[in-house]
This record gives structure tokens, C-alpha cells and sequence, in this order.
């Protein structure tokens, strides 16, 4: 079986290529290298002993949506393509609504067109807004996300139950993720943000190799035991592997839209994260606490029961491991992929 991985060079997309080509799949990458290198995907093929078809591409491009699907039996789509920096999206949301929303419509467009029905969505924990009691289940009504990249996310989803609505050919999955962190055990693939990471464990990671001063902690003073953020991080192998049950979960039902949170149900504050990196690395972390950063909830952690009981599913690496694996992939490549 073939599938075609959009935004497969990057981050979590690298991963779930890899977890695909060791299931046996055969793997399409689209991706235009915004935010990724191909060196990624050449380690992918290393470590699976396998190759795999690189398409440098858009997905916002029709015509080259249109020959790739003419030219490939696809089974499914996983689509992680699009923008994720939550403080760009703000100054350019123009960019980040024309990538992340009219480029899955595109997609959709062109999947329509070429008979390919079943979908796997990268969502996030975003689109229940700030409103909602811990831990956040699929139930809930979703809420009102603080940032045009949180809109983008919460649109799309609402485009893609529409459209399972409309055709009952369509089977999609929206998969909301929680906090992903961690690198391939080998730590020959992981996280690479371009410039100043804007997330904690990539910012934690280039402090402990050198190449940052200080961790900013932004707030104290949150309602949480030591009053610092509390997240629930979820290993990116973890992730990978519940790609691929959702995807075994579309291609063996019947027309539906699904949403199935991908977390692991346990939150851990800022403070107790780089406790557990430092334990793991042996580096010690400085850090300063800062102001709140505008838009941060105080909690935010998931009920990942649903996503237990239909995909048979769950996250099994703990927070420790999550370090190590994060510390190894950096340490091993201090300038990430260059
Ligand atoms: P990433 O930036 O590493 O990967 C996204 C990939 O998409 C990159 O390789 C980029 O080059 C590519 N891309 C961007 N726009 C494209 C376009 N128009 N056409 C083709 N390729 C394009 O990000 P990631 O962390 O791997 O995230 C993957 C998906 O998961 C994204 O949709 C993101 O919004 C979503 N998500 C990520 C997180 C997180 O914390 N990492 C949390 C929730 C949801
Ligand atoms: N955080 C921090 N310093 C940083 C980056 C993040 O203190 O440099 C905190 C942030 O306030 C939040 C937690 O770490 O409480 C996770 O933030 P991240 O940006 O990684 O994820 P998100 O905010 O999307 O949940």
C-alpha cells in the first residue's frame, strides 16, 4: 500500500515516514522544504533500509497535486503540511489561513478528483480554546483558539467534517495533538526549528548544548503546584505509531470524520521538565522566570481514553525517555540537520 505523506521532511512527518516504511507501506513524501531539509529524509531511508519517493512540492499547487495522484495508487493521505509558529501566524496570517486552510482544500480538491478518500489531519489540543475544565475528551465543544495558526487548525477541522458529511466515500481522521517532544531513539532524526525555537524542549535542548545562554520561563504565577505551565508531552514515536492506527482504523471502517486526541493524559509543569532533562542529560539548565507569554493557558492536558479504546492505542514512552531521546538527537547533531 502507498501513502502519500504531505510535510513528510519535517518534524513529525520524518517520523511517521519512518514508522510507515518499517510497517512496510510504501511512502510519498510532498513537501516544499519551508521548514525542513531532505537530509531528514535521507536518514529516514538509512534507518528503515528502505527508500522511499521525495516530491519537492506544494500543496497549494494543484498541477503538481494532480500528476502526483494520477501517477501513484494512493491508499491514504497523511497530511502534516503547513505552518506552526504561533507568533508568525500573528504578524502574517494571510500566510499561515493560505498554507494551512486553502492548501488542505486544495488537497481535498485534487484527493476528490483522483478517487483517494481516506485522510489522517494534523490538528492540535488548540482548537478546545481556554475555556474547558482538565483533562480536554473529544466531547467537548471545541473553543476559541487565541491565535490565527490555532484558527487555521480549527477551520480545517471544520472543513473536513463537512466534507465527510457531504460524500460518504470520504473517512477522515482529525488527530489533536497534545505537547510532541523527542527524537527517533537513534538520534539520527528529531526537531530542527530554524531560528529561536518557540517551543520549550527545542529552546531547553540548544541551552544544554551551547548554543542558547538562558531558558526564559515565562510565569510563575499560574494556578498549577509550582506555578509554572503545566503541558502534556507526548513523545513523537508514540505519535508516529498512532498515525499508523488511525490510519489502519480508516482503511479498514466505513465512511466517518473522527477526532481522536494523541497524548499520553499526564501534565508536567515547565519546572519539573527541565528537572527531568537535567537528570537525564547531567547538564544543568540556567533559567529565569519571566512574564507570562500573551496567549499560554496555565494547563493543558488530555483524556486519551478515546484514542485507547478505538485504536487501540497508547503512548507508552515516559518522560524520561522523552529527554534522553531529545538529548540524544542534539547532542549528537548540535546544528540539527546542517
Ligand atoms: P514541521 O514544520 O517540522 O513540518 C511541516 C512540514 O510541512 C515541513 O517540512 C514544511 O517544509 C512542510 N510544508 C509547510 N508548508 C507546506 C506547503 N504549503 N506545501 C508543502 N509542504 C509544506 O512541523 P511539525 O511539528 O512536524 O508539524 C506537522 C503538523 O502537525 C503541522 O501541520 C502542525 O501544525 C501540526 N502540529 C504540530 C504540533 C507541534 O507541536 N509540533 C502540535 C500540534 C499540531
Ligand atoms: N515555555 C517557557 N519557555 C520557553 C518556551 C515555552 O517557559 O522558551 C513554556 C510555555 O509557557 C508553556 C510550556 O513551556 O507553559 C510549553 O510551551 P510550548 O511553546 O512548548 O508549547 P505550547 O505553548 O504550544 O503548549
Amino acid at each position: 500500500m502507498t501513502i502519500l505523506v504531505t510535510g513528510g521532511a519535517g518534524y513529525i512527518g520524518s517520523h511517521t515516514a519512518l514508522a510507515l516504511l518499517e510497517a512496510g507501506y510504501s511512502v510519498v513524501v510532498l513537501d516544499n522544504l519551508a521548514n525542513a531539509s531532505r537530509e531528514s529524509l535521507a536518514r529516514v531511508e538509512a534507518l528503515a533500509e528502505r527508500t522511499l519517493t521525495f516530491v519537492e512540492g506544494d500543496i497549494r499547487d494543484r498541477g503538481v497535486l494532480d500528476r502526483l495522484l494520477n501517477e501513484h495508487e494512493f491508499s491514504a493521505v497523511i497530511h502534516f503540511a503547513g505552518l506552526k509558529a504561533v507568533g508568525e501566524s500573528v504578524s502574517q496570517p494571510l500566510g499561515y489561513y493560505e498554507n494551512n486552510v486553502s492548501g488542505t482544500v486544495t488537497l481535498c480538491q485534487a484527493m476528490q478528483a483522483a478517487g483517494v478518500f481516506k485522510l489522517v489531519f494534523s490538528s492540535s489540543a488548540t482548537v478546545y480554546g481556554d475555556e474547558h475544565p482538565m483533562p480536554l475528551h473529544e466531547g467537548l465543544p471545541t473553543g476559541k483558539p487565541t491565535n490565527p495558526y490555532g484558527r487555521s487548525k480549527l477551520m480545517v477541522e471544520e472543513v473536513l467534517q463537512d466534507l465527510a458529511h457531504s460524500d460518504t466515500r470520504w473517512s477522515i481522521a482529525r488527530l489533536r495533538y497534545f505537547n510532541p517532544v523527542g527524537a527517533h531513539e537513534s538520534g539520527q532524526i528529531g526537531e530542527d526549528p530554524q531560528g529561536i525555537p518557540n517551543n520549550l524542549l527545542p529552546y531547553v535542548a540548544q541551552v544544554a548544548v551551547g548554543r542558547r545562554d538562558c531558558l526564559a520561563v515565562y510565569g510563575s504565577d499560574y494556578a498549577t503546584p509550582d506555578g509554572t505551565g503545566v503541558r502534556d508531552y507526548i513523545h513523537v514515536m508514540d505519535l508516529a505509531e498512532g498515525h499508523l492506527c488511525a490510519l489502519n482504523t480508516l482503511l479498514n471502517n466505513k465512511n466517518d470524520c473522527y477526532t481522536w486526541n494523541l497524548g499520553t493524559g499526564q501534565g508536567y509543569s515547565v519546572l519539573e521538565v527541565i528537572d527531568a532533562f537535567e537528570r537525564a542529560s547531567g547538564v544543568t539548565i540556567p533559567y529565569r522566570i519571566e512574564s507570562r507569554r500573551p496567549g499560554d493557558v496555565a494547563t493543558c492536558w488530555s483524556d486519551p481514553t478515546l484514542a485507547e479504546r478505538e485504536l487501540v492505542w497508547k503512548a507508552k514512552r515516559d518522560l524520561t525517555t522523552m529527554m534522553v531521546d531529545t538529548w540524544r538527537w542534539q547532542q549528537r547533531n548540535p546544528q540539527g540537520y546542517r
